[in-house]
C-alpha cells in the first residue's frame, strides 16, 4: 500500500469512529456464534436501528405475510448472518452519512440511492446464478464508500477526479488515481477491513472494477450490479445494455429473456425497500417501463414527424394554390391595367402599344389594317341636359355596342372622354368601311330613356387604311384617322370618312 494512502487513513480517516452501539453490532457480526437475542439486546439499544431494520425486513422486499416486530423474531426467519448484514449496512450508512457534512458538493442521497440499487442487483443476480447469496447484498451496498470517502477527505481533488473523468473520458477508477494516486475500491477495502468487517466483504470491494483480473465470482456480481445501477441512474443506456448482455451471457451464460426479467426485478425491488433506508424513490420505475415510455416517446416523436409531413405537404399545396390565386390576381390587375374602367373597353395605353405592335406585322406580312376613331355627336349636351351620369349612361352603352359588333382579333378601346378607336387588323378598306357604317347605323338606333324622354344620339367617324403595300408610321395614321373624323364632324356628323394610304407610299 502506498504511504500517503496510510498517512490518510490514519490521519484524516481516522474513519467516524463507529457509535458505540454500531462498534458493538460490528464486533458481534465478527464474532460467531452470536444468537439472535443477543443480537437482538445490541441492537435494541439503538431504537432507531431497530426501527429500520424491522422497516426493512417488513418491506415487500422480504414479502412476509406476518409481520415481524422483533429482531429475534427477524433472526428466526432470515438468519443471524442476513440479519447482521442488514444491521451492518446501516451502521456504515449512518457513519458514512456523517463524513461529509462540510461540503454539500457530493450527493448522498443519490450515492445511497445508486448503491440500493446495486445492492438489489447483486443479491438477485446472486440468486439467479444460484451462488453465494449471504453477503451480496452488503458487498453490493458497500462497494462504492470509498467514493464519499475520498470526497470527504478532499472535496476540491475529488471534483477534480470528476473533471478529469469527464474531459478525459476515462473511467472513474482511472481519473481517481491520476488525482489522488489511489482509488475508491482501495479506499473502500481498508476502511471496512479497518473496521474488521469480515473479508467475504472487503476483499471483493478492492476489485470490483477490475473483473478479469480476478477470479473471484463476487467481483464479477459487483462489476454488473454497478452497471445495472448504472442503467437505472445515468445515461447511455444503449451501451451499458449491450456490455450488460454480453458480460451476462459470457460470465453466468445468463440470456436475454433471464436478463430482462432481472432489470425489470431490480427497479421493482429497489423501490421496496428504498424508504427503509429513507430514500425517496423520486421516480425510479421497472425498466420495462422506462423502455416502454421511452417507446412511447419515440412513437409520439414519429407520429409528429408523419404530422410534419402532412403539415408540409398542405402548407405545399396552400401556396400552389396561393401561387395560382396570385397569378389570377396579376393577371386580372394586368388585365385592368389594360383596360378602361368605365366602360371595359381597352385603354389608350393599350391601344397604343397594340397598334405600334400591329403596325410591325403589317411591315413584315403585308398585311392590311386600319384604325377608326369614334366620337359621340354634341355628347356634351346630354351631360349638360341629363348630368353626368346619364353621360356615363350612354358611354358606356356605346362601348358595349362596339364591343358586341366587332371582331375578336379588333382591339376596340376607349381612346378619351368621349372618344373610341378601333384597331382592324387584316381588314381591307372595305371592310372597315362596312364595320364603321354598321356602327354607326346601330348608334343611330340606339334609344335611351332620360327623364321619361326618348334620347338618341349619333356618332360621327373617322378611318384611315393600310393595303399592307405601302407603309406609314404610327402618329401619321392617327393624325390621318383623326383628320377623317374632323371631315365627317364638318361635313354635318353622323357619317363615316376613311382615308386610305396610296399603295405607292414609301415603306
Ligand atoms: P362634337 O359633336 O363636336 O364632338 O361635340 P361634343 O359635345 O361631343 O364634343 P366636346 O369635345 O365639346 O365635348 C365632349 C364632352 O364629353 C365634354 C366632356 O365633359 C364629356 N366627357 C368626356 N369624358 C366623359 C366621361 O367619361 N363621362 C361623361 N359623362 N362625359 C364625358
Ligand atoms: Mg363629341
Ligand atoms: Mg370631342
Amino acid at each position: 500500500m502506498q504511504a500517503p494512502y496510510r498517512e490518510l487513513i490514519t490521519q484524516d480517516l481516522s474513519l467516524p469512529t463507529p457509535p458505540a452501539v454500531a462498534a458493538r453490532i460490528l464486533q458481534a457480526i465478527r464474532e460467531e456464534g452470536v444468537s439472535g437475542k443477543e443480537l437482538g439486546e445490541i441492537v435494541s439499544t439503538d431504537p432507531a436501528l431497530t426501527v429500520k431494520i424491522l422497516k426493512l425486513v417488513n418491506s415487500p422486499f422480504y414479502g412476509f405475510l406476518s409481520r415481524v416486530n422483533s429482531i429475534e423474531r427477524a433472526v428466526g426467519i432470515l438468519g443471524i448472518n442476513a440479519v447482521k448484514n442488514i444491521a451492518l449496512s446501516f451502521v456504515v450508512m449512518k457513519s458514512i452519512n456523517r463524513l461529509s457534512t462540510s461540503d454539500d458538493g457530493f450527493n448522498m442521497q443519490y450515492f445511497w440511492k445508486r448503491a440500493i440499487t446495486s445492492a438489489v442487483s447483486a443479491e438477485l443476480l446472486s440468486q439467479n446464478i444460484g451462488v453465494n447469496k449471504e453477503n451480496t447484498f452488503v458487498a453490493g451496498l458497500l462497494m462504492d464508500i470509498g467514493v464519499p470517502v475520498m470526497y470527504s477527505l478532499n472535496p476540491f481533488k475529488y471534483k477534480r477526479v470528476m473533471t478529469e473523468k469527464r474531459t478525459g473520458n476515462i473511467n472513474t477508477t482511472e481519473a481517481e488515481r491520476r488525482v489522488f494516486g489511489f482509488d475508491h475500491q482501495l479506499v473502500g477495502k481498508e476502511l471496512l477491513k479497518n473496521w474488521y468487517i469480515p473479508e467475504v466483504i472487503y476483499r471483493p470491494i478492492g476489485t470490483h472494477h477490475e473483473p478479469e483480473s480476478d477470479s473471484n465470482e463476487m467481483v464479477k456480481i459487483l462489476y454488473i450490479s454497478d452497471i445495472i445501477s448504472s442503467i437505472y441512474h445515468g445515461t447511455k443506456n444503449t451501451e451499458k445494455l449491450y456490455s450488460l448482455r454480453r458480460l451476462l451471457e459470457k460470465w453466468f451464460g445468463v440470456s436475454d429473456d433471464v436478463m430482462e426479467k432481472l432489470l425489470d426485478e431490480v427497479g421493482e425491488r429497489t423501490v421496496e425497500i428504498l424508504d427503509a433506508f429513507e430514500i425517496p424513490a423520486g421516480n425510479m420505475k421497472p425498466y420495462s417501463l422506462l423502455l416502454q415510455e421511452a417507446n412511447e416517446e419515440l412513437q409520439k416523436l414519429n407520429l409528429s414527424y408523419e404530422n410534419l409531413i402532412i403539415e408540409l405537404k398542405r402548407a405545399k399545396q396552400n401556396a400552389e394554390e396561393l401561387a395560382r390565386q396570385l397569378m389570377e390576381a396579376n393577371r386580372k390587375l394586368q388585365e385592368l391595367a389594360f383596360r378602361d374602367g368605365l366602360t371595359g373597353l381597352y385603354n389608350h395605353r393599350f391601344f397604343q402599344e397594340t397598334l405600334d405592335k400591329e403596325l410591325k406585322r403589317v411591315e413584315r406580312y403585308r398585311h392590311p389594317l386600319a384604325v377608326l376613331m369614334i366620337d359621340i355627336d354634341h355628347f356634351k349636351r346630354i351631360n349638360d341636359t341629363y348630368g353626368h351620369p346619364k353621360g356615363d349612361v350612354v358611354l358606356k352603352e356605346i362601348g358595349r355596342l362596339i364591343m358586341d359588333n366587332v371582331r375578336s382579333t379588333d382591339i376596340p378601346a376607349r381612346y378619351g372622354g368621349e372618344e373610341f378607336s378601333i384597331i382592324l387588323p387584316e381588314t381591307t378598306y372595305s371592310g372597315a368601311f362596312k364595320l364603321a357604317e354598321r356602327l354607326r347605323k346601330r348608334v343611330e338606333e340606339l334609344s335611351f330613356n332620360f327623364r321619361s324622354e326618348a334620347v338618341n344620339v349619333t356618332v360621327s367617324i373617322g378611318g384611315a387604311s393600310l393595303s399592307g403595300r405601302c407603309m406609314i408610321k404610327k402618329n401619321i395614321l392617327l393624325e390621318t384617322a383623326d383628320r377623317a373624323l374632323y371631315e365627317s364632324k364638318s361635313k354635318g356628323r353622323n357619317r363615316t370618312t376613311l382615308y386610305r394610304f396610296h399603295d405607292t407610299a414609301i415603306f
